[in-house]
């Protein structure tokens, strides 16, 4: 390394804490490749690693895997570890991104030795560049960027050497003069390495040192170089400048690291670190990749970079996830050099063990029905103290629980006509109210349309104490006080995908058709208790047999809003004997889950016995999801719909999702579970969906009114108005609107925030009730914005 680097970064002489006595612990291949590297003295001793985001994005979970080996290994070695912004693609990048980045890395629970940024090594980049052409390794390249592909040659051919590639070394430094000066245009030429055209790993067939990008404005440099280095040239070099021993990076750079190590050579860097590759996290039911990610966010599929249902760290954070719960999820993964996909039900898994022991738990019921408790005095209010936590968590607090004439419970815990098996209310039947009475239900109050309204019940007053005789009772459930509860929204966040593998990478289906249409549901009308009054953003509650909800930053005083972090258990694996079988999507989200059981997908043995032959045919010949076989396959008539819908002509998948998704949803809570439409209105709406006459969010509530028996999809659609805005004359108008109320985005926009416009796209989304065409409203919005 030029002694001058280490002049300019005196840090790296410095020598931190000793290590913490886990640093033994882990075992995987890079810390042992670090261990052997201390015992044999190299690098003097010294272990330094960086973490080199590109301020493109927001960081994700699979960052979070690189950021905690990065710093672990800093950590467990008495080593540094720095953060270094990998900046040297000037359309991209943007310090909204670069702030957001720093944020995350903290709250992830790390401090950075030393904050750097490649774009402010553009001055002793372009040094080696020089010396590099001087010394006859590097040279000014004039064919065309086409021309430079086909000289490359194949995995089974031999490039061709370029004409300029032997050219005087004069001459090259004259051209890359004149490039950095910005008199050449962009595509002009660039500078090679000269390495070997032959070279049986294509990479290193002369790869590109640096391009032309003339008119781009860099977020931190502006116009000041109109050269940029590409990422072989300027990855290495900066680890190099910085001292860092092990620079750690994942799979798909294996082909890299041998131009890695000839730059370092050829540049003369003495004790150049050492490039070690490590396999990529990969999730199920998760894309994890930060341009999908970025046309989620910017096409309206999410609220935005922090919509919990996202895997960034924003999003992560917002659902209400500690970042234990992250760095736990982290170390279980473990890190090696086999790619393989882990299953989201994992980190699920870090997140309920980590909080099951922090967060509190209450009661909260999301759907409410009266409960009239009249042996119980009018007017008089118990106040009973409930733990806060399970007998083998050994925490002490309480809170205070009144106990009153009525109370709520949640709906789905009566049932007039109860199955065998039933754990919960029923008419005669007994049950506990959690931390409260035993009571027995006497009569069921309904409305005209029959609908269920209120329960009258008796309560047992010698039932208090839960180690006294109270009888048989069927189970425990929870309530909240009808006076003193707290109204609040609830957000049930699930999976964003509804496919285990949604990103099928080039040829496959389009992720966002595996969008799953029921990851978020919200249920406003839900009563907690009084206790919650106060809770601010951030705090994490256990709602007793719900799962783990987090206060949301949306939420005030007034109106208090919960997200749900996760489920008690995971209602996507197996599912015990449930014989309520009217609304499985719904019925499984309301089970009262404890405990967890072993993570599975669905198979035949978790269906039905009488429809599991269904089962099995639909998954197998139809391609169904399992999930969505088993709710089509254990429902007749939903069996039945599906049928008369693929008969005429709809696609099977399309056909299940409806079904399986929005039809459950839709019937919900309506007094006719029949729907109102058959397979053939069904599949009109598919084939209109598929043709682009209206968009999917359209088509959301077409489908609704369908359900409510408004007719057929294309009176819907002609009666509502909601058919798919395309074409420049239909979207023009709406286009044009949103930026004249926005003109000091505009601004912004034009002085180079480009990310906005996924802000603009969304408001005309907005402004469209999701009628427009997204990808031809961005693609007006990006010319009409220069
Ligand atoms: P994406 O494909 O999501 O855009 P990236 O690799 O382009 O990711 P960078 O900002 O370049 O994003 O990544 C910074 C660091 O994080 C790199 O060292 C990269 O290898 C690492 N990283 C990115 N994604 C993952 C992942 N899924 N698992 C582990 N490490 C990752
Ligand atoms: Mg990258």
């Amino acid at each position: 390394m030029p002694a001058a680097f280490r002049v300019a970064f005196p840090f790296l002489m410095d020598r931190p804490d000793p290590p913490p006595p886990d640093a033994a612990a882990r075992g995987d291949f890079i810390r042992e490749i670090v261990r052997a590297d201390l015992a044999a003295g190299r690098h003097g001793g010294r272990v330094a690693t960086r973490f080199p985001p590109e301020p493109n994005g927001y960081l994700h979970i699979g960052h979070a895997k690189s950021i905690c080996l990065n710093f672990g290994i800093a950590r467990e070695f008495a080593g540094l570890c720095n953060l270094r912004m990998d900046d040297t693609n000037p359309e991209t990048e943007d310090l909204e991104y670069v702030e957001a980045i720093q944020d995350d890395v903290r709250w992830l629970g790390f401090a950075w030795d030393g904050m750097f940024h490649a774009s402010d090594y553009f001055e002793p980049l372009y040094e080696v560049a020089v010396r590099l052409v001087r010394a006859g390794k590097a040279y000014v390249d004039e064919l065309s960027e086409d021309e430079i592909r086909a000289y490359r040659g194949t995995v089974t051919e031999p490039g061709r050497e370029s004409p300029c590639r032997d050219r005087p070394a004069e001459e090259s430094l004259a051209l890359l003069a004149r490039m950095r000066r910005g008199e050449l245009p962009d595509g002009s030429c660039v500078l090679r390495a000269k390495i070997d055209m032959a070279a049986e790993n294509m990479k290193m067939r002369d790869p590109l040192l640096y391009r032309i990008r003339r008119e781009a404005e860099h977020y931190r440099r502006g116009r000041e170089w109109p050269i940029y280095p590409l990422y072989d040239f300027a990855h290495g070099l900066s680890d190099a400048f910085e001292g860092i021993t092990h620079s750690l990076c994942t799979l798909e750079f294996e082909n890299n690291r041998e131009i890695y190590d000839w730059l370092l050579a050829a540049a003369g860097i003495e004790d150049p670190p050492r490039q070690i590759e490590f396999a990529r996290l990969a999730l199920t039911y998760t894309v994890l990749s930060k341009r999908k990610l970025l046309q989620l966010v910017e096409e309206g599929g999410v609220a935005g970079w922090d919509d919990p249902r996202m895997p960034t760290l924003r999003g992560l954070r917002r659902r209400g996830c500690t970042p234990e719960a992250i760095r736990a999820f982290c170390d279980a993964v473990g890190v090696t050099k086999a790619q393989t996909v882990v299953d989201v039900g994992l980190l699920e898994h870090a997140i309920r063990d980590d909080l099951n022991a922090k967060a509190p738990r209450v009661l909260a019921v999301l759907r409410p029905l009266r409960v009239v408790v009249e042996s119980w005095p009018e007017g008089r209010v118990e106040t009973l103290d409930a733990p806060s936590f399970p007998r083998e968590i050994p925490r002490p607090e309480s809170r205070p629980l009144p106990f009153e004439r009525v109370v709520y419970i949640e709906r789905d815990d009566f049932s007039e006509a109860p199955p065998k098996g039933y754990k919960r209310l029923a008419p005669g039947r007994r049950v506990r109210l959690r931390h409260a009475y035993v009571v027995e239900c006497r009569e069921v109050v309904k409305d005209e349309r029959g609908e269920i309204v209120e329960l009258r019940c008796v309560h047992d007053a010698g039932s208090l104490d839960p180690g006294a005789d109270a009888g048989r009772i069927a189970g425990t459930i929870h309530w909240a006080p009808a006076s003193s509860a707290l109204p609040a929204e609830v957000r049930l966040y699930d999976r964003l995908f509804a496919d285990p593998e949604p990103d099928r990478g080039k040829g496959g289906p389009d992720f966002r058709s595996f969008l799953n249409p029921d990851s978020l549901r919200v249920v406003a009308g839900a009563r907690v208790e009084p206790s919650l009054a106060g809770a601010a953003p951030g705090e994490r509650f256990q709602f007793e047999r719900h799962g783990y909800f987090a206060v949301d930053p949306d939420s005030t005083p007034e109106r208090l809003v919960f997200n749900r972090i996760v489920a008690l258990r995971d209602p996507w694996a197996r599912r015990p004997a449930e014989p309520e079988k009217a609304a499985p999507a719904a019925a499984r989200d309301q089970e009262a889950g404890k405990g967890e059981k072993p993570e599975k997908a669905i198979d035949v043995d978790d269906v039905a016995p009488a429809a599991r032959e269904r089962f099995r045919d639909l998954r197998d010949e139809h391609g169904l999801l399992p999930h969505e076989a088993r709710t089509v396959a254990e429902d007749e008539r939903y069996s039945r719909l599906f049928d008369e819908a693929t008969a005429a002509g709809a696609v099977s998948r399309a056909a299940a999702s409806w079904i399986a998704n929005d039809l459950v949803r839709e019937l919900r809570g309506r007094p006719s579970p029949t729907p109102l439409f058959d397979g053939a209105a069904l599949a009109e709406l598919v084939a209109m969906v598929e043709a682009g006459e209206v968009t999917t969010t359209a088509a959301r509530e077409v489908f609704a009114a369908m359900v409510a028996g408004e007719g057929g999809p294309r009176a819907i659609v002609e009666a509502r108005g909601l058919g798919a805005l395309a074409g420049e004359a239909a979207l023009a108008p709406h286009v044009e609107s949103v930026l004249a109320a926005h003109p000091s985005q505009i601004e912004a926009y034009r002085a180079g925030k480009t990310a906005l416009l996924g802000f603009f796209v969304g408001q005309v989304m907005k402004a469209t009730a999701g009628r427009a065409d997204a990808a031809a409203v961005q693609e007006m919005l990006a010319k009409r914005l220069g």
